[in-house]
């Protein structure tokens, strides 16, 4: 048995999900024909009190997409040096649409609006033009740390005044969500109000094989349908994948806890090994460690694929763990196991 704690993008379609694949409508979604693909988009908009959505194949291409609306080539954005927009994208957003990305040093990716207000640019011929912030949540690179909601609204408050746009980068978004106080779920239904764009990944913690939505206004969202095509992201009958979409969020948002209650347990082993030097605070589905210099990254990772157990690099010395609907309580306890015995063998 080999288990897979590399990413939340290794599930592999239940066979619930694959029954509502196979029995989905679909027609030619570049002629705007395909229903299930419409029902996604409605769907997603409607939970997050967006106007309309957007199925794209997937969460990076969303994030281009945005960027190429909001921005024009010479433009700056504002987004934090632990984002996936930034480190993840291929260098997307300088080859897309020719803009400079400003860093903000945040907090394990969150950064304030005070932040924001000292990052932009004065109205002077030497500098880019600030457009755009982007914010991530939960921040993969920050060990799946979810935002301060206040601290959002205020960002969405100071935008507003300076005419920039505000994006969300919601690829763990329903992990952010989970982990509100109860009775704060109706936060969801103002995404449309806050943001100016929010993409949405069905393909980590929910569990679907491909695909993101992008959520805006109905002229953004217009917009946004001419840049994927243009992008080569027109899909035909894709209302097969959507079909798995809405599956995973009639099915697979509720079931979240499992996965952040098992980070925890991880996190709880991994705080004590001798050779662990730091443990990001686990807030949700992802535990980011600091290995000693005694025990090499490399050879830590190669030791657990010996075990059949599969971890990368997250930086150097650092060490990524995230856990998934694939990830049962028998493999956590075999995790767990495999670690202790690596204990063991060092107190020797
Ligand atoms: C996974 C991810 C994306 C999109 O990734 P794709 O592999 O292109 O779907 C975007 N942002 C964050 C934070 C992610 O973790």
């Amino acid at each position: 048995m080999v288990i897979d704690l590399r990413s939340d993008t290794v599930t592999k379609p239940t066979r619930g999900m694959l029954e509502a694949m196979f029995s989905a409508k679909v027609g030619d979604d570049v002629f705007n024909e395909d229903p299930t693909v419409i029902a996604l988009e409605e769907k997603m908009a409607k939970m997050f009190g967006a106007e309309a959505g957007l199925f794209c194949s997937s969460g990076t291409m969303a994030n281009q997409i945005a960027i190429k609306i909001h921005t024009k080539p010479g433009d700056e954005i504002i987004c934090d040096s632990l984002s996936h927009i930034y480190n993840y994208e291929g260098g997307g957003a300088a080859l897309n649409s020719g803009v400079s990305v400003k860093l903000m040093n945040g907090n394990l990716g969150r950064f304030s609006a005070c932040d924001v207000e000292n990052a932009i640019n004065p109205d002077d011929v030497h500098y880019p033009v600030t457009k755009m912030v982007a914010i991530e949540n939960t921040c993969n690179k920050g060990g799946g740390s979810i935002w301060d909601w206040k601290e959002i609204e205020k960002i969405s408050l100071l935008c507003k005044e300076k005419n920039f746009r505000f994006h969300l980068d919601g690829a763990r978004i329903f992990n952010a969500l989970e982990k509100l106080p109860k009775g704060k779920n109706k936060v969801a239904s103002s995404f449309g109000k806050i943001f100016s764009s929010v993409s949405v990944c069905l393909s980590k913690g929910l569990g679907a094989p491909v695909g993101s939505v992008l959520l805006g206004d109905k002229n953004f969202i217009y917009q946004a349908r001419r840049v994927r095509k243009v992008f080569g992201g027109g899909m035909r009958q894709a209302g097969y994948l959507a079909a798995a979409g809405i599956y995973a969020l009639d099915n697979n948002i509720e079931r979240l806890k499992e996965d952040h209650y098992r980070a925890k347990q991880l996190e709880k082993k991994i705080k004590n090994l001798p050779f662990v030097k730091s443990v990001f605070p686990v807030g949700t589905n992802i535990v980011i460690f600091e290995l000693t210099e005694t025990y090499k990254a490399e050879d830590f990772i190669s030791n657990l694929f010996k075990k059949n157990i599969k971890v990368i690099m997250m930086g150097p010395q650092k060490v990524r763990m995230v856990t998934h609907l694939d990830f049962t309580d028998e493999m956590l306890e075999s995790v767990l196991e495999v670690l202790g015995e690596m204990q063991e063998r060092i107190k020797i």
